[in-house]
């Protein structure tokens, strides 16, 4: 039999290893799912504070990687996804990531990003070496790891790995990595790649254009957002170099964990529910209404905001919409971090209305859980959302989403007809407080009015299918398309 596909992730954070948001549920389940598909997949990341160290196997040996001050050598320790036989390579060093954060305090980065990830982005094609395994494809994703695909045209020249094909795949792209052109020596690349064909954009560094440059094929985690970001308003500043990439662009929306997020199986939850039978989730609305604080009624809607407080996610606009919000007899649960001025104003929001608006302001994945089960809607009012999980578990939770028709979002949510009780979920294309409040409102009244539609509606939901297998084909075949662009033959299998 002929060997397996074999693919190398690289990504800076993976659940449930780390995690800051959705990059991470990702590369925590697709690798499982296409190691199902047969294929021989493996992922390295940056060995962080907080991971469980002791719990991993140590290699042998010293992994040596060629920084801009001489060679940084490291230990490689190695875990697995859970449940699964997928290797997770992390690559300790201690001096880069033994830290509090992932990248930084909230709202900062810390001022050697640029080294920390030049060191994953190395690290990982030293860690191939080392090991014996040379990927047909390398799956680079985001800023943290664009350096790889140029590395893999360059300094790999002439070297086994240079035959590998390069995914990069972009899951947010306001954050594309730049830096000052002086800090280029820190990647070791020489100065002929500091052109707007390669590395610089405007006159920075921008990695995120040198992968766009170099990569196979470029994908993205939602058609939708793949269109969009060829446009001005979404391309942030990279519109017109991903169009000149259409061809070789796709999207595909993410999946969801299926174990870790299901109603009937899931441990953080009081009760368990599925489609058939509703009434532990009318358990997890009491729960979550007891734990805010809020009079215990089934007749009154709950409202829940899982996310990142940043202007990605249109905090600023639910903050401008809430007085008009809380003036209904409604419940609101928000549970996020991030922007201080907005952890300030939700905190003073809940002072104020604390019979009917609570904010967690922290990181809890059980309660994120608990309020995707107890919540009867949840709110997404996103300036733009490359694909956004919330509410894809929302849907699957019975909890149907009120969102803001971009990116993702569109692709999975569908909007509600009044004529015929059609639709998963309620949105808006106008991002302002009015427009929130108002689609609010008519979720409000539909709740009220025509309960028998958010019932059906609800049932609609549960029964969406956002498994990763679905996703997992179609990287699949974008690996065998990259792998025939850059050997020049198919890959026989
Ligand atoms: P993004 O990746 O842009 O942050 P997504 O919707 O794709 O947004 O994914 C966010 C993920 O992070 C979800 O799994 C969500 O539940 C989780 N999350 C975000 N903030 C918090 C928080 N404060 N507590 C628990 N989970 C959170």
């Amino acid at each position: 039999m002929a060997p397996p596909l074999k693919v190398l992730f690289v990504s800076s954070e993976v659940a449930p290893f780390a995690k800051t948001g959705g990059l991470a549920d990702v590369v925590g389940a697709l690798p499982k799912e296409l190691r199902a598909l047969g294929l021989d997949v493996r992922v390295a990341m940056p060995l962080y504070a907080g991971m469980p160290w002791n719990d991993l196997e140590v290699l042998d040996g010293m992994l040596s990687v060629p920084m801009w001050w001489g060679a940084a050598r490291g230990r490689v320790r190695v875990g697995r996804l859970p449940d699964s036989e997928v290797p997770v390579y992390c690559l300790e060093y201690n001096r880069y990531f033994d830290r509090p954060y992932l990248y930084g305090p909230p709202a900062e980065g810390y001022s050697d990003n640029l080294e920390r990830f030049t060191y994953l982005s190395r690290g990982a094609l030293e860690l191939c070496k080392a090991l014996g395994f040379i990927p047909d494809v390398i799956h680079c994703n985001d800023w943290q790891t664009a350096l790889v695909p140029i590395y893999v045209n360059t300094v790999e020249w002439m070297q086994p790995l240079h035959g590998a094909a390069t995914i990069y795949s972009i899951h947010n792209l306001a954050y594309q990595g730049i830096f000052d052109g002086n800090a280029l020596f820190i990647t070791g690349l020489g100065r002929e790649h500091y052109n707007p064909g390669e590395l610089e954009h405007f006159g920075a560094l921008n990695l995120t254009k040198g992968a766009i440059n170099h990569s196979t094929l470029l994908s993205t985690v939602s058609p939708t957002y793949a269109r969009e970001i060829q446009t001005g308003e979404y391309g942030c500043g990279l519109d017109g170099l991903l169009a000149s990439r259409s061809g070789d662009l796709v999207g595909i929306l993410n999946g969801i964990d299926t174990d870790e997020w299901n109603p009937a199986t899931d441990r953080h939850l009081p009760a368990r529910f599925d489609a058939k039978s509703l009434g532990g989730k009318a358990q997890c609305k009491a729960v979550l209404q007891k734990e805010a604080g809020f009079a215990i009624r089934p007749d009154v809607p709950v409202f829940g905001v899982v996310g990142r407080l940043t202007s990605q996610k249109g905090f600023d606009v639910l903050a401008h919409a809430l007085g008009r919000i809380l003036g209904w007899d409604v419940q609101l649960v928000l549970l996020g971090t991030g922007d201080p001025d907005a952890e300030r104003f939700f905190a003073w929001a809940d002072g104020n209305h604390g019979d009917r608006f609570r904010a967690w302001l922290r990181f809890d994945n059980g309660r994120a859980h608990r309020i995707e089960a107890g919540a009867d809607f949840f709110l997404m009012p996103s300036r733009f959302e490359p694909c956004g999980l919330n509410q894809m578990y929302s849907l699957r939770y019975g909890t149907l989403p009120i969102v803001r028709s971009t990116g993702g979002l569109v692709d999975t949510v569908t909007n509600y007809d009044e004529a015929t009780g059609g639709g998963t979920g309620f949105m808006f294309s106008t991002l302002d407080p009015d427009s929130l409040a108002n689609t609010i409102g008519w979720a409000v009244s539909t709740w009220y009015d025509r309960p028998h539609h958010i019932d059906q509606m609800r049932r609609r939901a549960m029964a969406q299918d956002f498994s990763w297998a679905r996703a997992a084909r179609a990287y699949h075949d974008l690996y065998l398309r990259a792998y025939q662009r850059r050997r020049g033959h198919a890959f026989a299998a």
